[in-house]
């Protein structure tokens, strides 16, 4: 059985069903602050899950699921993501991340469960000191949220020594899009991405679109990011376990397109997709944007035969789905 920490949330919810299609059974362990039961009650309908309500801060709920479940493996999602507000509330995010990560790998390590694929993400590498991002880039994070993060992943390396806990870190680009069934998708409140946020706009006519700065040094002034399908980012989930199960052995990995779209470019690519005209304003930029991000995955498609599959198009597609059921 495989543990799913923050199942109930936008990626670990994706991964679930990669996995459930694929005949696993789960354990669900989400404390719903961010997660939604909905989403639960979704996965529920497509294979067998068990759900249990917990909080990672508390090292008993977390003991308790692997007393009471035959836990083979874990991939933990569970945590804060929210750049700004790591910012400002940096003890939050210490207290949430790394404390309820530590609880989660002890309980591992007291019940000999030695495999993990922790969700990481590209902002551990901070400021680019050059482009594509490769794992080996210094890491210097500039937020509070990537400290979080990069503190985890340490944790981890020190943990495969002391212990023999295997991890696989899989650092995120920007993910994007919904369930291609539009089962589940994107549902964060408040909701900060740019791609749900455009979405919004076509939904709410009172909302008008922000783009955060258009004076930066790209090719048209917005940033650059590299937007990666949540299905192909479960579908990696996927991959690093197998990996992880075969060669019983730590790794990191990024997991992105290797290509970068700007934000006006994802703005007209929504505008296309869905046939709307969406309002939209100038900004200024958001505290913390860098200026272009996009990944180099070629170790990913090396050691693990992944590779992004789905388009910018696509995401935006099932995303905009995914917002037409809830309207
Ligand atoms: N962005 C924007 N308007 C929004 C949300 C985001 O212009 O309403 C921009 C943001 O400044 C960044 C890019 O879109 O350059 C991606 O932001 P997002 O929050 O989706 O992901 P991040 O790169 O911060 O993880």
């Amino acid at each position: 059985m495989i543990l799913i920490t923050g199942g109930a949330g936008y990626i670990g919810s994706h991964c679930a069903i990669e996995f459930l299609n694929n005949g696993y059974e789960l354990v669900i362990f989400d404390n719903l602050e961010n997660g939604h039961i909905e989403t639960v009650r979704t996965l529920e309908k497509i294979g067998k899950v068990h759900f249990i309500q917990g909080d990672l801060k508390n090292i008993d709920e977390i003991d308790n699921v692997f007393k009471n479940f035959n836990i083979d493996s874990v991939i933990h999602f569970a945590g804060f993501i929210q750049v700004e507000e790591s910012v400002e509330n940096p003890s939050k995010y210490y207290r949430n991340n790394i404390i309820g990560s530590l609880n989660l790998f002890d309980s591992m390590v007291k019940h000999n469960v030695k495999n993990i694929i922790f969700s990481s993400t590209c902002a551990i590498y901070g400021e680019p000191k050059y482009m594509p991002l490769d794992e080996k880039h210094p890491k210097n994070p500039i937020n509070a949220y990537g400290r979080t993060k990069l503190v985890i992943e340490e944790i981890l390396e020190d943990y495969d020594k002391a212990y023999a806990l295997k991890s696989i870190k899989l650092r995120y680009f920007n993910v994007a899009g919904a369930d291609s069934q539009s089962r589940i998708g994107e549902w964060h409140e408040p909701e900060t991405h740019l791609i749900p946020n455009i979405l919004k706009s076509v939904f709410d006519k009172d909302k008008t679109f922000k783009i955060y700065g258009n004076d930066y040094d790209t090719f048209d002034g917005t940033c650059i990011r590299d937007y990666v399908n949540v299905e192909d980012m479960a579908r990696a989930h996927k991959l690093a376990y197998l990996y992880l199960k075969e060669n019983n052995k730590s790794d990191e990995f990024n997991i992105g397109t290797q290509q970068g779209s700007s934000v006006a470019e994802v703005f007209q690519t929504a505008k296309k997709v869905t046939q709307k005209e969406i309002s939209v304003l100038i900004e200024p930029r958001r505290a913390g944007d860098a200026a272009i991000l996009f990944a180099d995955a070629s170790k990913a498609k090396k050691i693990l035969n992944w590779e992004s599959q789905k388009t910018l198009e696509d995401s935006i597609r099932t995303a905009y789905l995914w917002e037409k059921t809830r309207h």
